[in-house]
């Protein structure tokens, strides 16, 4: 039996977009006062990027695992679960 990769697992799942309705909202006020910037290394769906605008989150594949909001050392997240019956769908446990 082939095993799958983690990426092939994540790619299995589904997400129930709550379009327009972000469950994370980042102050990028506070972001400016952190130098670690924990959050562009620790998502493991690699969802945080640096811009000229600043810290942004492409919420919308969000695992929902939480580490962002546990690694955040300013308090910059506003971070909630998705809606009910939005979110993502994990096929593979
Ligand atoms: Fe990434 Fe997890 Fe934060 Fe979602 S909750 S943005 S998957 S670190």
């Amino acid at each position: 039996m082939n095993r799958l990769s983690i990426s092939d697992k994540l790619a299995l799942d589904k997400f129930e977009v709550d379009e327009g309705v972000p469950h994370i909202n980042i102050n990028n006020d506070l972001c400016k006062t952190c130098v670690s910037k924990n959050c562009l290394r620790v998502c493991p769906a690699g969802l945080y990027s640096e811009q000229d605008s600043g810290i942004i989150v492409e919420w919308a594949g969000c695992l929902e695992c939480g580490t962002c909001r546990a690694v955040c050392s300013q308090g910059a997240l506003d971070w909630k679960y998705p809606r009910g019956g939005f979110g993502i769908i994990y096929r593979q446990g």
